[in-house]
Order: structure tokens, then C-alpha cells, then sequence
């Protein structure tokens, strides 16, 4: 703002491409699936700009064909990451003091390199690295993250206007410093989106930040951190170091230039870093800012009113979309008895027809789950169900011979804190209670209670005293509520995302709320004509 005010004007969402049958899009996208099933890339940590190739290799696969290596990957060690700390507060000075509208460029620049040239090249290294079908990477990679850079940096806008009141001969101003020291986001797998919108909040606020990718999904990460390079980011600004969670815990979250930790990803994760945070608390220079968005255990919940048919898609795409690997996927459902008969005949038909398998083929609804550890752990909760007398499998199995496939799953539970309806699983497994009618207030209670979450959650009935009733039951079971629509397919600017209790500390992606955290606002009083008084007239 050195010569002028410039204006960004509030964005559009990035429109979604279809890839129908037959399209340009389409033909385009299949062309770079094609080109990436067909070599390697080597991944090199990058720090201060400069790529370095270290000695620990991992292999990225493709999860529903997991002989397929895509990528070699080089982490961080405990040098690197220290470099990636000095390198980030070396940096900072230039970037804090960089012109606001040529921060801003940048970040603008690069969602239009990612909305269009890159575009195909992002998407296809989401559904290959992350096996997500076309669809769900376009929302992902190349509409969300684009919304997160145009909305980050008009939010940014939004924030620097909210300036005090001035009276008399003062004038008052808010200058929206960023933290001190160096900021760290640590990014889940299921989102490439969330891994760039982690270390580019922080850093459209004027923050260096060091970026931990997901080791599961680094591919697709490191194409998002190329983008920002070519948008003309300065070296240092952002530090991309894949490497081992552990590893960041014990070397960089208990240094003293700690400014702040933003992360998505499981509940103990954060927690455990928010206890190590907690006991080096004497050692940081200020106080870390902690932003977490964790994880959840997201209901549908049908009132004898229900529309059948939309409690029916909601509940099939709710929870199977992206193979049950959304934080919002609906994973508990609580259906009326009166309407179970008919929802279940209606489910298990649709289930039926839906197609598991490779996300190159566009007929494929699901891909695999991420990694042996997800399928390991699915299954175990498949296993318990299967020899619990508490439940009830009413369709769903398993194959890892190609890939990690998980079919949709659906568990009938006869109580209503069984284990599946409260535990986080991260798969596609669907657990129905079916409650009485007459019921509902108990059952309502339970919903709200049953599980230590609160991030996402729907309502379906036509009967407006019942949504009224059932919204104010839920009021703090979830972040992000919906009546009569899934819970999942949350749109920045339109419904900002995050949740509560075990959830998270609920401060919305993508919103004003989210870059408040990035900031340490310094007040500044000028008075044009000064006093020189000493004593007051009360004094006289
Ligand atoms: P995860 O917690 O296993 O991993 C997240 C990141 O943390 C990874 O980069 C991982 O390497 C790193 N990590 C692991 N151990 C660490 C440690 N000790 N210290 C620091 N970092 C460490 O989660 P995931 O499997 O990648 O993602 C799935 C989870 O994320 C689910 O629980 C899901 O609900 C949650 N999630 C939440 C939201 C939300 O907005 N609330 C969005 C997406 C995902």
C-alpha cells in the first residue's frame, strides 16, 4: 500500500471442470495420467531455494496399485531441518517488509498458474499419489487450493482495513505485524489443498514458515511448492522439508524461534505436539500460536421426516466419497425406525453399483486407501465388528492383492456407544443405529455425546419443528452443520471449515478467523499536538 490502495476484489470460487465423456478436459487429464504412470520423479527437500537430494529415500506409491513407485522422496534429517529454521528467519525480514500488494501477487499468480497451466499436472498427481477419481481431486487440488490463495490474500485485504477509532488530535493504527520467529505446518495426506493452504496462510500474513509434507501425499505437495516457486515466492519464504513427524516434534517444535504450529491431521498427533509445546513453554521466545484441525466422527441424523432419497445419497456419498478419507466423511448415522427398512433396501442398491478400483478409469466412484496402515487398521475395526455380538455387517470386503481396497462398508450397531459409532476409523465404513421413533430426544443426546468430536454433522427433516429442535440439540456437536445436505464438500468463502472439541481449535480455513492467528497486532497512538501539561483542571 506504499503508492495507493489497491483494491483485490472478493474472488469467485474456482469453477469445477465435469470431464464428461468425450471432453477437452477430459482427454487433457488422461493425457498426464498417462505421463505420470510412465516415469519417476526424485523429490529433493527444499530449503532457502536450494534442493537437496539426502541419503533417506522413501518411495512413493500409487495406493491402488501399490507395485507402481511414482516418486523417490529425499527427507529432511535433524541438519536439514535445523537449516530449514535458519534459513526461514533469514528470510523473514525482506518478506515482512516486502510491499503488501506484491505479497499479494504472488499468491494470486499462483492460483491462476495452478487454475490453468498446471492444473492437469496437479490433479493427476493427487488421484495417482492419494488415489482420489477425477472429481474429487478437481474440488481438491485444483479448485480448493486455488480458493485458498484467492481468499487468503482478499482476507488478508479485509484485515489490514480494520483500523480503531481516532479522536481529537490522535490518530490510531492497527499494524498487523506477523509473529516472531519461524511458523511450522504440518499437512495430512487426504487434502492436497490443506497442504498448501497450511505454510501459505502464514506466509500470506508476512511469516516464513517450514512445511512438512505428508510423506503419503509429497508428490502432489511438491508440485504445489514448484507453483509457488514459478509465482516468483523468494527463497526461504517457504522451506519444503519431507521428512519423519517425529523427527519435527523433537528438533523444530522445541526450538526457541517456535512462532507457531499450523496442522491438519489426527487428534493424537496434536495433542502430543501440544504437550511438547506445553513443556518447553520457558524456552520459546513468545508464546506459539497452536491451529489444529483434527479429527472427527461426523453424523447424519434422519428424522421420521426425512426425505428418503436424499438420506439415501447423503449417506452413500457422505460416506464413501474419497473412500471415507475426508475428516467430514459421515461415518455414524442415527435413522429412524420407521424409515430404516426402506433406507437400508435403498443404500445397500446403490452400494451395489458402485464401482472400487483404478481412479484412471472414469467410472471408478473409489479408489484404494492411502497406505498399509490405514487398510491394517480398517480392518481391525471390520474384525471387531464382525465378532462383536453388538453389531451386525451388512455389506463390505477387503483386498490388498493389487491395492489397498476397502469396499463400502456398513455396520448395523444394537447399541449406540458401540465402538465404530465413537472411535475415528478413516475409511469406508458406515455404522447405522437405528433408533425408536418415540426416542428421538435420547437419541438426539447420545448423538451429541457419543463421541469426544464435533466437526461435522447433518440433519435431515422436512419438518421445520424438528430441524429447529434437533439444531439446537446438536448447538456444539459440530463445526460445521447441515440440514438436509451431506457433511461433506465444504466451499471456502461459502461454509469455512472446523470443528471443535477433540476436533480442533476450530479456526476456520480459509477465513479472517485463520489469518488472525498469523499476526501479533501492534497499536500505534500518534498524537499530532502533544501534551505538556503535568497536573489535571480537577486539580485546580
Ligand atoms: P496424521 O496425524 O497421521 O499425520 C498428519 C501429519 O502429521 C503428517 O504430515 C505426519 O507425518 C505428521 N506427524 C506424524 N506424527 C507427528 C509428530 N509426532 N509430530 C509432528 N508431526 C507428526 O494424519 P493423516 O493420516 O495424514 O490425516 C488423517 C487425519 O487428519 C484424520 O484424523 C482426519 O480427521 C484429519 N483431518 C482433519 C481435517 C480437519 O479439517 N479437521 C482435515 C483433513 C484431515
Amino acid at each position: 500500500m506504499s503508492q495507493g490502495y489497491f483494491e483485490i476484489r472478493r474472488p469467485a470460487n474456482e469453477p469445477g471442470r465435469v470431464y464428461s465423456a468425450g471432453s477437452a478436459a477430459r482427454e487433457s487429464l488422461k493425457k498426464e495420467l498417462e505421463r505420470q504412470s510412465s516415469i519417476q520423479v526424485d523429490i529433493p527437500v527444499i530449503i532457502g531455494g536450494k534442493e537437496y537430494f539426502t541419503e533417506e529415500v522413501v518411495n512413493c506409491v500409487m495406493p491402488h496399485n501399490h507395485q507402481h513407485v511414482l516418486a523417490t522422496c529425499h527427507n529432511a534429517s535433524k541438519d536439514e531441518l535445523m537449516l530449514a529454521m535458519d534459513e526461514a528467519e533469514k528470510a523473514k525480514k525482506d518478506w515482512e517488509n516486502m510491499p503488501w500488494e506484491h505479497r499479494a501477487s504472488i499468491f494470486l499468480k499462483a492460483a491462476d498458474l495452478l487454475a490453468g497451466p498446471y492444473r492437469d499436472l496437479v490433479n493427476a498427481a493427487t488421484m495417482l499419489g492419494q488415489s482420489k477419481v477425477a472429481f474429487q481431486a478437481e474440488i481438491d487440488s485444483a479448485c480448493e487450493l486455488a480458493d485458498f490463495l484467492r481468499f487468503n490474500v482478499y482476507n488478508a485485504q479485509e484485515i489490514y482495513k480494520e483500523q480503531p477509532a481516532s479522536t481529537g488530535t490522535v490518530w490510531n493504527r492497527n499494524s498487523y505485524r506477523p509473529l516472531e520467529g519461524v511458523v511450522v505446518a504440518v499437512s495430512p495426506f487426504n487434502f492436497t489443498s490443506i497442504g498448501g493452504n497450511l505454510p501459505v496462510a502464514p506466509a500470506v500474513m508476512g511469516n516464513t514458515v517450514i512445511w512438512k509434507p505428508s510423506s503419503t501425499a509429497v508428490l502432489s505437495n511438491y508440485y504445489v511448492m514448484k507453483i509457488l516457486e514459478e509465482a516468483g515466492l523468494p527463497a526461504g519464504v517457504i522451506n519444503f522439508v519431507p521428512s519423519h513427524g517425529s523427527d519435527v516434534n523433537r528438533y523444530v517444535l522445541t526450538d526457541p524461534r517456535l512462532a507457531g504450529f499450523h496442522f491438519t491431521g489426527s487428534t493424537a498427533v496434536f495433542q502430543q505436539v501440544w504437550e511438547t509445546v506445553g513443556k518447553n513453554i520457558s524456552k520459546y521466545h513468545s508464546y506459539p500460536r497452536l491451529v489444529g484441525e483434527t479429527g472427527g466422527k461426523d453424523f447424519i441424523f434422519a428424522h421420521p421426516t426425512a426425505d428418503v432419497d436424499a438420506l439415501v445419497s447423503a449417506l452413500v456419498r457422505g460416506a464413501f466419497e474419497y473412500q471415507g478419507q475426508k475428516c467430514s466423511a459421515a461415518s455414524r448415522a442415527y435413522i429412524p425406525a420407521s424409515l430404516w427398512e426402506t433406507v437400508k433396501e435403498k443404500m445397500l442398491a446403490k452400494i451395489a453399483d458402485i464401482k472400487v478400483g483404478d481412479v484412471a478409469e472414469f467410472d471408478t466412484f473409489m479408489g484404494a486407501v492411502i497406505d498399509r496402515a490405514s487398510y491394517d487398521n480398517i480392518a481391525s475395526y471390520v474384525k471387531y465388528a464382525e465378532e462383536s455380538e453388538d453389531a451386525e455387517i451388512l455389506c463390505g470386503s477387503m483386498d490388498d492383492s493389487v491395492g489397498y481396497f476397502v469396499y463400502p462398508t456398513v455396520i448395523l450397531a444394537k447399541t449406540k456407544d458401540f465402538k465404530t459409532m465413537k472411535e475415528e476409523i478413516f475409511g469406508p465404513v458406515l455404522t447405522v443405529y437405528v433408533y425408536e421413533d418415540e426416542d428421538l430426544d435420547a437419541t438426539l443426546e447420545a448423538c451429541d455425546q457419543g463421541s469426544p468430536y464435533a466437526l461435522t454433522g447433518a440433519i435431515f427433516a422436512k419438518d421445520r419443528s424438528a430441524i429447529i429442535k434437533m439444531e439446537q440439540a446438536l448447538t456444539h456437536a459440530a463445526g460445521n452443520f447441515y440440514i438436509n445436505d451431506k457433511p461433506t464438500g465444504a466451499v471456502v468463502g461459502q461454509q469455512p471449515f472446523g470443528g471443535s472439541r477433540a476436533s480442533g481449535t476450530n479456526d476456520k480455513a480459509g477465513s479472517k478467523l485463520n489469518l488472525y492467528r498469523w499476526v501479533s497486532c501492534r497499536v500505534i497512538k500518534e498524537n499530532f499536538v502533544s501534551d505538556t501539561a503535568i497536573t489535571y483542571p480537577y486539580m485546580d
